[in-house]
């Protein structure tokens, strides 16, 4: 057995890896953000005693990460930081138990009912906050670090840039603003968002920013191998059941291939919700098609429709058409009705597209 990741990282071991000149420059930071929204956020940093921070429901790497990632700072500041996100059953998905610092996360009905200042990550829409959303509403000043071109603009102070491939780009931009430094914890934080969001440095949106971003992580000396297989590279036996399951009634027509996984499948292997969330990166290899679908059944019976394209469509069109959002070539919503529904839905706004 090697050591995991968290065991490693909460060794001590600081460096700053920027190096004296390498100060916040939009040379290699995104830079959409207005010098006014950064200062406005600083200033309500500064003034706060106790922040509490969220993103988006069913966390993944780039939301848990980059939240958590901030909190470390706010918390070396002296700031009381309370950290959750708005999921019905509260848990940090298993593939994201390996991030430190989540003894800073307590569930939402142990959040502030109103907080003075609160921090959105990764989340586009108010309703993406799930049961944290009342909070929200009652927060004095809403602070939103956030990457979806689709961002509806809730919130006091926006740090929103649609062009970052990763929430974590605006993360780490906000953590030397707050005069933050690297170490292993935040940097592993700040790579798990990094990693997920641009599929392993995979999808179109890995600039040359993205490779700095990661090499001032990788300085740190966290390790890249124990992250990646945390993140992908391993499952519960009853994963690849429920993978076997999803493949034997995927579908191929016009185009689109799609399938889908009930809570029975996963039932059958104690299999939670958030093990599924690798399916959709198998189906979207598909030669014959240019968008792949997977309806993934949650626990409270609804389905969480996850969308792939390979460019030539807007899929974050189509799911904000069918009410939920995402980005050009990776979108999401959720549905109500039956498969059969679904995709009769789906179809007709994909062939709008
Ligand atoms: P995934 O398939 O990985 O769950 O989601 C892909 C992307 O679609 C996410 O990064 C997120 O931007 C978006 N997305 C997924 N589900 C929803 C949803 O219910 N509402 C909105 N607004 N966006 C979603
Ligand atoms: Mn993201």
């Amino acid at each position: 057995m090697t050591p995991d990741v968290r065991d490693r990282a909460e060794r001590p071991h600081r460096v700053d890896p920027r190096g004296a000149d390498a100060v916040s420059s939009c040379a290699t930071e995104p830079c959409a953000v207005p010098e006014a929204a950064w200062r406005r956020a600083l200033k309500l940093i500064g003034q706060a005693d106790e922040i509490a921070l969220s993103c988006h429901v069913s966390p993944d790497g780039d939301a848990l990460g980059s939240m958590l990632a901030v909190g470390f700072v706010l918390r070396s500041m002296g700031k009381r930081v309370v950290a959750s996100f708005g999921d019905r059953q509260f848990a940090v998905p298993r593939l994201l138990r390996f991030l430190p610092g989540q003894d800073m996360l307590v569930p939402p009905k142990d959040y502030p009912a109103a907080p003075e200042l609160m921090i959105t990550f990764d989340s586009s829409t108010f309703e993406r906050l799930g049961l944290l959303r009342d909070h929200t509403a009652a927060a004095r000043e809403v602070i939103v670090v956030d990457h979806h071109l689709s961002n509806a603009g809730f919130g006091t102070v926006g740090l929103i840039d649609g062009t970052a491939a990763a929430t974590a780009m605006l993360a780490e931009q906000l953590i030397y603003r707050l005069g933050g430094r690297l170490d292993r914890d935040i940097a592993t934080c700040l790579y798990a968002g990094l990693v997920t969001d641009t599929g392993s440095f995979r999808h179109s949106s890995t600039t040359p920013a993205v490779h700095q971003m990661a090499a001032r992580l990788v300085a740190t000396g966290l390790r890249t191998d124990e992250i990646a297989r945390e993140l992908w590279d391993r499952s519960p036996f009853g994963y690849l059941k429920v993978l076997a399951a999803a493949l034997d009634r995927v579908t191929l027509e016009d185009g689109l291939v799609w399938t889908y996984v009930t809570r029975v499948d996963r039932a059958a292997y104690g299999l939670p919700y958030a093990e599924l969330e690798g399916i959709i990166d198998i189906v979207r290899r598909t030669d014959e098609a240019q968008v792949a679908v997977v309806l993934k059944e949650d626990d409270q019976g609804a389905w969480q429709v996850s969308i792939r394209s390979k460019g030539a469509v807007d899929v974050g069109a189509v799911s904000a058409a069918l009410g939920g959002g995402g980005h050009h070539n990776a979108a999401g919503y959720t549905a109500h009705d039956t498969v059969e529904e679904t995709m009769v839905k789906f179809r007709r706004e994909l062939g709008k597209a």
